[in-house]
């Protein structure tokens, strides 16, 4: 590689969470004498001003930029997060649980197999259900929280023998205001040397010879050049999609919900250390508690409801009076055809849209840093790392997809258009394979490096009440009644265990209260 080659600048448009968690790593990771950064952004477009809750990967976002996680919690008004409680999805009434945390690898060291004992002991009449193997889902459901590295090391000692070896696989990520975080983070960069430019890019200059971006013009004429550029710039995709006419696949077909409304409410009682979400006739409403208010929202498809009535809807089910008017929110599910074109990255809604039944928006946005930081390129952009890029994203955004699919496919509801359209609906390959698989015996498929992992396919199947047929043979090996006590002594584990934590308000008070 020639020195000319290297990249100099990169131009990052757009300060959502997005342009300022890309700003932060890269201000991080560059140095400022090698590369400039500067962020354009404009006050008067604004961000998205949605998206609270995250999944525990974030935490190694986090150490990799050095944030002290308490500090950031004060200055987002942030709460612990172990996992997602799901309402009236597989049936109107039924709840289930999908922990962080894994629940497989605990019961191993307990000399256990799940699903595959659990599968057996209920062939033979017992029907306690799944969650009460998990750790983060009984500290969630008593409304505590701790982190294992905080647990009085003596009351550890007192309790169970194999208590102690549960905490290493117990897991827990943050529910937070996203604008305020994008705020830490901007302070964080602009420390770092990034400069931002509070203005409009009103037109996008493309080099003739080969498409890539030569520069930007901003609404006072002047003119920012870069070698690299990264959209942030949300829904619209100012310089992917506008500019470089990238195109976009529509996943609405299997994911029909394309608008949301917000709405914040007043705290009324305690905060939940879990995110809720609950299925309602054209969507399914969300419910995240954060320090100073709870996030509410119902995502919907508007072919079944109207906008005044999702509104309604919302507005009848908050625990506390609303603190600001409903806000709509209207999108398409899907992704673009490519994330990294010419010599342009789109980054965060810029590069697609998947509604946050899981909590993986801002977790794409890290997965495309990282991936652009180990295939960073020269100013040229090479075809072979951009097909790469492309590669891994896709792979990355098609199995959260699968995922999401899943919680709409396997219901039983046959209450309301919409839950008899997703019932009847095909659903990818990958996916149709991976219930096949599971339906059969019990066994969960895994696709590459895909972001779910086994627990949290299993925790979310056997939640929307699919049944295999069969368990693993090889579970028969042992005597039933020595499976049966082994399962006890986990239950009775874990219950021990859970006890330990403290409730998550005093938790927050004693560690990081805003
Ligand atoms: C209803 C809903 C709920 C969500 N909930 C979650 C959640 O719980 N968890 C999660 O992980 N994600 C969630 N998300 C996604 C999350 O909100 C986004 O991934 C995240 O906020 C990143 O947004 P962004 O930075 O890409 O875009 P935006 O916040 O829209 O920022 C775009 C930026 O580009 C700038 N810009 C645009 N055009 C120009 C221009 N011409 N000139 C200069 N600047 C420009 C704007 O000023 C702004 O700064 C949710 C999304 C929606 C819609």
């Amino acid at each position: 590689m020639t020195v000319d080659a290297r990249v100099r600048t990169i131009a990052i448009v757009g300060g959502g969470t997005a342009g300022w968690m890309a700003a932060a790593i890269l201000a991080r990771r560059l140095r400022k004498d090698f590369v400039r950064i500067d962020v354009i952004e404009s006050a008067e477009i604004g961000t998205v001003g949605v998206g609270e809750a995250t999944i525990p990967p974030l935490r190694l976002f986090n150490q990799a930029l050095g944030l002290d996680e308490n500090d950031m919690l004060r200055a987002t008004q942030g709460t612990f997060k172990l996992g997602i409680e799901f309402r009236d999805w597989s049936r109107l009434g039924h709840t289930y649980f999908h922990p962080f945390g894994d629940v497989v690898s605990a019961a191993r060291r307990l000399r256990a197999s799940l699903p595959q004992d659990w599968l057996r002991i209920r062939s033979h009449g017992d029907h306690t259900p799944f969650e009460v193997y998990s750790l983060n889902t009984q500290v969630a459901r008593a409304g505590c929280f701790v982190r294992p590295r905080d647990l009085d090391e003596e009351a550890l000692n007192r309790r169970a023998a194999g208590s102690a070896s549960l905490w290493s696989d117990f897991s827990y990520a943050f529910h937070f205001d996203a604008a305020l975080y994008a705020e830490y983070l901007r302070k964080y960069a602009q420390a770092r040397g990034v400069s931002r430019i509070e203005r409009k890019v009103v037109n996008v200059e493309l080099r003739p010879e080969d498409g890539f971006i030569r520069a930007l013009r901003l609404d006072d004429g002047a003119q920012v050049e870069a070698d690299l550029f990264i959209d942030c710039s949300g829904f619209r995709g100012l310089l992917i999609e506008q500019a470089l006419k990238t195109g976009y696949e529509e996943w609405t077909h299997w994911l029909p919900c394309d608008r949301a409304v917000a709405v914040p409410s007043e705290n009324a009682g305690p905060l939940t250390p879990f995110t809720r979400s609950t299925a309602r006739s054209a969507g399914w409403q969300w419910r995240i508690p954060l320090q100073h208010r709870v996030g509410n929202g119902y995502v919907y498809c508007s072919r079944h409801i109207s906008d005044d009535e999702a509104a309604a809807t919302v507005l009848s089910g908050l625990d506390g009076t609303p603190r600001a008017e409903p806000r709509f929110l209207r999108f398409t599910t899907g992704r673009r055809r490519q994330f990294w074109n010419r010599n342009c990255i789109a980054l965060g809604l810029a590069s697609g849209f998947m509604e946050p039944l899981e909590s993986t928006s801002i977790h794409l946005i890290q997965k495309g840093l990282t991936h652009l930081l180990n295939l960073f390129p020269d100013r040229h952009c090479a075809p072979v790392l951009v097909r790469e890029y492309n590669r891994v994203a896709t792979e990355e955004y098609e199995r959260i997809r699968d995922f999401i699919i899943l919680h709409y496919k396997a219901t039983a509801r046959d209450d309301a258009p919409l839950w008899r359209e997703c019932r009847e609906m095909s659903v990818p390959d990958t996916l149709a394979y991976k219930l096949r698989q599971f339906r059969n015996s019990g066994r969960v498929v895994r696709y590459g490096s895909e972001l779910f992992a086994t627990p949290n396919w299993l925790a979310v199947m056997l939640g929307q009440e699919i049944w295999p047929q069969h368990y693993d043979t090889l579970a028969d090996q042992r005597p039933i009644d020595e499976t049966r006590a082994n399962l006890e002594h986990i239950r009775a584990t874990i219950r021990d265990a859970a006890e330990s934590a403290p409730r998550h308000e005093d938790y927050i008070a004693r560690h990081c209260r805003a």
